[in-house]
């Protein structure tokens, strides 16, 4: 039987190409001539092979990062060259070229049809790449790609902006209008950013609420100052509360790491002066991260037994002027940075969960105390303790307050818990749950720095409590300016007590204000004017009888 070899070839579907070397004088091979393409290859690679008869003639036209010339000569030495893969334009196909010896001196190329693969790993690469919710490219890709975008800014002798952008008071819209208005929410910012989108404005969504814009090729710190004014004002105009925060390369830092942090700190700090703006870093936001790194670390390591003590103060009846109870507050003492306000530790403490050991210290000191002066002088009243949503979130909470009321053998009514609105930032009836059990219990709940939140009134109908205080700030404007401060506490008092709420004014400094509340209503006051907190052991001389001891703002102390 007589083959046509020919015949053969072109029923291949892979696209095959015989090629033959060509000699120089020296007996070096100079180039390759095609002399023999299957039907595939004639098809389907995307040039005519006449057109082309030499390599040397397709080489820049077709592909150039196929070393078509290199690759032949390896085969025809015997070597084995590397597979390279190649794009036809004209078919749209990926191909891997595999190269191969024939009859000693032919070289044979076979073209692999790889488009499906190279198709799927391309998808499947872009698709982790993107964030789901608003189509841009997610937190790892961009990192990802910074280094390029670095390289390149150095070599080009630009700078580079890298915004931070955190979408403000997120956790009130997921709470209050529901995860659907928030995923709404990031989307439509996302749809907001890809309007900057170009070649050098690449975007992130970088975590829940938060997005990373990496602007670069920019040639002065200037301009990046006009970019991000830019996207700041299109948010203010599109009514969007959103807090940025910028580093610039290599003004800030030539490493991308840093640069990241750096732009987190303008965001934290641009939030702390009241959000809806954009921070660029500077060196005072150093200064003031390496203060809280120092604090936290000391924190974090301090003693509990002998750095921590709990202080007292007491709550007075308005109207009979009898002794209520005492709120415990936490006191911190370190040896180098002296006495540290709670406002600015238990924050961090909050953050770095440091909280939870500490807020079952305190509770554990507390309930200690509040046997002791039981036992000691019959002390009748409630003692209350501030509980940080972050220590109320855990799920030995309930368990850890049943097994000290048990230690201590204390009645349950002589506890009472101070939680804010914070405490709302999960699972709401989760947390009502909680609570309920803990008042089915006896233990009395109570809802601190009422008036500084913005929903107050929702939470107050939807939290099972016995007490609510209304913080200084509120307190501070009862008897200044025509009276509408007055008249809106009057209304609160009013409306709290119908609910069957005991109500405390917390911070009254002057007789005016506590006259005032006494005509209102309300029923406990806690502030300087009738006593500060004070340390146990004033608790117990005041207790044991010697009133004296009582520190208020007219005692020296
Ligand atoms: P808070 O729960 O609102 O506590 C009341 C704060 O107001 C206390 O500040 C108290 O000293 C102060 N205060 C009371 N009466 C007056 C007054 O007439 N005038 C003025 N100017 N201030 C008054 P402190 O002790 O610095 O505590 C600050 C905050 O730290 C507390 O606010 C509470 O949120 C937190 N905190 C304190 N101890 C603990 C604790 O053990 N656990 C937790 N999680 N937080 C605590
Ligand atoms: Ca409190
Ligand atoms: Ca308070």
């Amino acid at each position: 039987m007589k083959l046509n070899f020919e015949e053969i070839l072109d029923s291949f579907t892979a696209p095959i190409l015989i090629a033959e070397p060509v000699f120089a004088g020296d007996n070096t091979v100079s180039d390759f001539s095609i002399c023999y393409a299957n039907r595939s290859c004639r098809e389907s690679v995307g040039f005519v092979i006449k057109n082309y008869p030499k390599w040397s003639d397709f080489k820049n036209k077709i592909t150039s990062d196929v070393p078509w010339f290199e690759m032949g000569v390896k085969t025809l030495e015997g070597k084995k060259s590397e597979d390279c893969t190649y794009y036809s334009p004209a078919t749209k196909k990926y191909y891997k070229i595999k190269m191969e010896l024939a009859a000693g001196k032919l070289v044979v190329v076979v073209f692999w049809d790889i488009t499906d693969e190279k198709n799927y790993s391309r998808s499947m690469k872009e698709l982790t790449q993107r964030d789901f919710l608003t189509g841009l490219l997610n937190r790892t890709a961009l990192i990802e790609s910074i280094d390029l975008l670095l390289d390149t800014c150095r070599f080009e002798n630009k700078k580079a902006g890298f915004l931070v952008l955190d979408i403000d008071d997120m956790k009130n819209t997921n709470d209050v209008q529901g995860t659907l208005k928030g995923d709404e929410k990031i989307k439509k910012v996302a749809d907001i950013l890809r309007r900057f989108e170009r070649d050098n404005i690449k975007l992130s969504r970088y975590g829940d609420d938060e997005f990373l814009v990496a602007i670069t090729g920019m040639d002065s710190y200037d301009s990046i100052v006009t970019v991000t004014d830019t996207i700041y004002e299109y948010f203010q105009l599109q009514n969007i509360s959103i807090s940025g925060g910028i580093s610039v390369f290599p003004d800030h830092s030539s490493e991308k790491d840093e640069l990241i942090r750096f732009a987190n700190m303008a965001v934290h700090r641009a939030k702390k002066s009241g959000k809806n703006r954009f921070d660029f870093f500077d060196a005072d936001i150093l200064r003031e991260f390496i203060k809280q790194i120092t604090m936290q670390s000391k924190l974090t390591t301090a003693v509990l037994d002998s750095s921590f003590t709990v202080y007292y103060q007491p709550q007075f009846d308005i109207q009979t002027g009898k002794l209520r109870g005492f709120e415990a507050l936490l006191r911190w003492n370190d040896s180098e940075l002296g006495a540290v306000p709670p406002s600015v530790f238990i924050p961090i403490a909050e953050e770095t969960e440091f909280i939870i050991p500490l807020g079952r210290w305190v509770l554990n000191s507390t309930l200690r105390t509040l046997k002791k002066w039981q036992t000691a002088y019959n002390f009748d009243g409630v003692i209350s303790v501030n509980i940080s949503p972050v220590q109320f979130q855990q799920e030995t909470f309930v368990f850890e307050i049943e097994s000290l009321i048990e230690k201590y053998n204390i009645k349950p009514e002589f506890l009472e818990i101070e939680i804010t609105e914070g405490i709302m930032i999960k699972n709401m009836n989760e947390i009502i749950d909680k609570l309920n059990y803990l008042k089915a219990s006896g233990i009395k709940v109570s809802l601190d720095d009422f008036g500084t939140g913005y929903s107050s009134l929702s939470y107050l109908q939807k939290l099972p409590l016995d007490t609510l205080k209304i913080d200084k700030s509120f307190i501070d404007g009862l008897t200044s300016g025509n009276g509408i401060q007055a008249n809106i506490i009057s209304s609160i008092i009013n409306m709290v007590k119908n609910m069957g709420l005991e109500t405390i004014a917390e911070g009254v400094e002057e007789e005016d204000q506590l006259s005032l509340l006494g005509k209102f209503n309300c029923d406990i006051v806690q502030g300087f004017l009738r006593g500060k907190p004070m340390p146990e052991n004033l608790c117990d001389e005041y207790l044991s009888g010697n009133t004296s001891a009582l520190l208020t703002n007219r005692s020296r102390a």
